[in-house]
């Protein structure tokens, strides 16, 4: 027996892992593990509590003098859970999280210890983390980083290992205060929509005292058994197939869909959701997606803050938990060719204090003008930066996913749904007096009571749709960090806030200045923005080709591979509408950063494949190509003149097997030779040169895979990893 059969003998054995508690009410174990509220609220003095919760909502900073009695509280609380280490818990320009743990622990005497967090610890840390990606922002000035607490996020207890560490999420910035991470634009940018809707919310007579961004992010992804993940180094290494042939089923039939769960893909859902209730991340759905063992987690939607922390958390809790049922959490955005990648919609919505969704029509002024005015305002944003958009998800893994199967397009634009069109396109006509459902208030808006949530009113091929009450960014990719596309939403949205209200304030006198006034100014200048952001409203198939020419008419930006978006956030209209987010000079590192990112994971990817092809390939190949030669010189002398079929395909084969040989050596030398330029040129030249050189030889490989013996072939195939657990 070779490894591949060894694998799936064993992977085919395998039980699920099996664990029924009966008694147990997930509600009760939710948050065991987190600093939230509840626990403070128990273990806070009154005046320190009263202050943590305004930094918690991000309305105040945390007074230094308290940092000792919260430190104090939050160790104590720690110990108590087994903790016996803490690290500041923060989002490098890797997108994942870091950590650098430290004990509870200093001198009492010379020779005694004494468990130990201090305030002074508690607010600041310095990993002197200087490996990691700054674009050059950090050496130019200091290589010192630093993290200080983020408190508008819980700090909770991670347990791995049979070790407890209490992990504070933190925020991540240079010497010379340049930010370093994911989250800090992110909460400016809350700031910024803060700002903007805020202001519209008094105009409209609203009550608010805050406005900040909620999100609920769909989690895909795929699961492969263990043994066959390791059998394969560019699953192993790169989370992804590099070759692989379509296997003669795959998803066609559509039986995954909603179809029901696995023993073992359940007893490992179970597993990690509890892990995820205890760390306070409210999953609440679980379910097949299209592809063949490919899932989806979502939670209940949070403060988009939050959410973004809770997500990153629960991808490293999904992976570490499938290790415990000897699977392989793939988070990758295209593990398998040919069948549907992985993504992980974004539902982004803005919420008040009080608890009013902003994009909920239900809700908010009587006259539905909030409503109309926040939908004019996204649609404006998204019009005027559909490219920054498209930017915030560009990454080397979501370029084999966007304008895949069933993946949204590259091509940003948004659907509205039948009803919502219809509102807008009477609100532009003027034709204020139709009745679109029942009633028509008293600006002449024909209001919808509800828009019409159910799933008939669906465009799934869309970038960017509202769903009712939200907008869904179905281009996000299932391993990114969300912060970054929150945080251009955030900040293109109340760009167009700011605008629309300037122009509607400029039409009324400032005597006049009531929300009476302020609506009779309205309308002309919604329809305006109404009329000017048209062409990113788009309702038919984002997938056909007619969409694309149809696009280029509209004049929308088709970035088609990431390398070409990254640069986006670098232009004169990106740079400004980030201002007080990211500076100039901060927005050109990170291009640098995720064009760099996007090289080199490229080229380990081709490298992987390389040597894929000639340490294990290329002998299997000859091996088979030995085995028809020698069959056909044993038939010939019992049976001279027969096999001549059999020639031929041996010369056939012999013919793929010398293109792999020299397409495999082409690819490694232009991958080389694009290694050893700047960072621009280099990640031109992966894109341009080197991505379509490695698409080429994975198509002749593939062609192997179907014809060499299949003992011989030395990965699990696509048949074997998506079919058996
Ligand atoms: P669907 O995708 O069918 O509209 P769901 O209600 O399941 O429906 O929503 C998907 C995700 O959207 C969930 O994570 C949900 O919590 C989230 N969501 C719902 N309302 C909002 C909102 N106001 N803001 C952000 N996310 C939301
Ligand atoms: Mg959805």
């Amino acid at each position: 027996m070779n490894a591949r059969e060894m694998a799936v003998r064993d992977a085919a054995a395998r039980k699920a892992r099996v664990f029924y508690t009966e008694k147990r009410r997930a509600a009760e174990d939710f948050g065991r593990l987190v600093f939230n509220r509840t626990v403070m609220e128990k273990l806070l003095p009154k005046r320190v509590l009263t202050n943590y919760l305004q930094a918690l909502e991000g309305k105040e900073k945390i007074q230094p003098e308290f940092a000792d009695a919260i430190a104090l509280a939050m160790k104590d609380w720690a110990i108590n859970l087994g903790a016996t280490h803490f690290c500041h818990w923060f989002q490098p320009l890797t997108g994942y999280a870091a950590e650098k743990q430290d004990a509870f622990i200093d001198w009492k005497t010379e020779d005694t210890l004494i468990e130990k967090f201090s305030g002074k610890s508690l607010l600041r840390g310095e990993p002197d983390a200087s490996s990691f990606p700054s674009g050059r922002l950090r050496s130019t000035f200091e290589a010192r980083g630093y993290t200080t607490w983020d408190p508008s996020s819980y700090p909770f207890v991670w347990q791995s290992g049979g070790t407890s560490i209490l992990c504070i999420p933190a925020l991540y910035f240079s010497w010379s205060e340049k930010v370093l991470d994911m989250k800090i634009p992110l909460l400016r940018s809350d700031a910024k929509i803060n700002a903007a809707a805020t202001r519209l919310l008094r105009h409209l007579g609203i009550d608010a005292a805050q406005v900040f961004s909620t999100l609920g992010c769909e989690q895909e992804y795929f699961l492969v058994d263990r043994a066959l993940f390791s059998l394969r180094p560019d699953l192993l290494m790169g989370g992804r197939t590099v070759l692989g042939a379509p296997s003669p089923k795959s998803q066609e039939m559509e039986d995954q869909y909603f179809g029901i769960l696995k023993e073992r893909v359940l007893a490992y859902m179970k597993e990690f959701e509890e892990v995820a209730f205890a760390l306070g991340i409210p999953l609440k759905t679980r379910h097949n997606e299209v592809a063949p063992s490919q899932h989806e987690a979502a939670p209940i939607f949070e403060r988009a803050s939050l959410a973004v922390d809770h997500n990153l958390l629960l991808m490293e809790v999904m992976k570490q938990v499938a290790i415990r049922h000897d699977l392989a959490c793939l988070l990758h955005e295209k593990p398998f060719a040919g069948i549907n990648g992985s993504g992980k919609h974004n539902n982004w919505s803005l919420a008040t204090d009080k608890g009013l969704n902003l994009l909920d029509p239900t809700s908010g002024s009587e006259d539905g003008l909030l409503f109309i005015i926040m939908v004019t305002a996204v649609l404006t944003a998204v019009h005027e930066h559909a490219a920054l958009l498209r930017a915030s998800i560009a990454s080397a893994g979501n370029d084999h996913r966007l304008g895949g199967h069933e993946a949204p397009p590259v091509i940003i634009s948004v659907y509205l749904g039948a009803a919502l069109e219809k509102l807008l396109n009477n609100i532009e006509k003027e034709l204020d007096h139709e009745r679109t459902h029942s009633i028509t208030m008293d600006l002449g808006i024909p209001m919808l009571p509800e828009l019409p949530k159910d799933e008939t009113d669906r465009n799934r091929t869309s970038p960017f749709a509202f769903t009712g009450n939200k907008f869904e960014f179905r281009a996000v990719g299932s391993s990114a960090n969300c912060a970054l596309p929150m945080t251009v939403i955030n900040v293109i949205v109340a760009e167009s806030l700011h605008k629309i209200i300037d122009e509607i304030e400029k039409k009324i006198g400032k005597k006049e200045d009531s929300p009476k006034a302020f609506k009779k100014a309205a309308m002309p200048v919604i329809r305006k923005f109404l009329k000017a952001s048209r062409p990113i409203r788009f309702a038919g198939d984002n997938y056909s080709h007619a969409w694309e020419k149809e696009a280029k008419k509209r004049g929308l930006p088709i970035l088609k591979r990431s390398y070409h978006a990254f640069s986006v956030f670098a232009e004169k209209e990106s740079i400004s509408v980030f201002k007080g987010v990211l500076s100039e000079a901060e927005l050109k590192a990170r291009v640098e950063v995720m064009t760099e990112q996007y090289s080199k994971l490229m080229n380990i990817e081709c490298k992987l494949m390389i040597e894929m092809v000639r340490t294990q390939i290329l002998p299997a190949a000859f091996s088979y190509q030995q085995l028809i030669a020698k069959s056909i010189k044993n038939i010939h002398e019992v049976t001279p003149g027969m096999g001549k079929e059999q020639a031929s395909l041996l010369r056939r084969h012999g013919k793929l097997l010398d293109e792999v040989i020299k397409l495999a050596q082409h690819l490694d030398e232009r991958r080389e030779k694009a290694f050893d330029l700047p960072w621009n040129t280099r990640g031109k030249a992966f894109c341009e040169e080197v991505g379509p050189l490695s698409h080429s030889l994975r198509l002749l490989v593939d062609q192997l895979e179907a014809i060499v013996d299949d003992k011989l072939w030395p990965f699990p195939k696509y048949r074997e990893l998506l079919n058996i657990i």
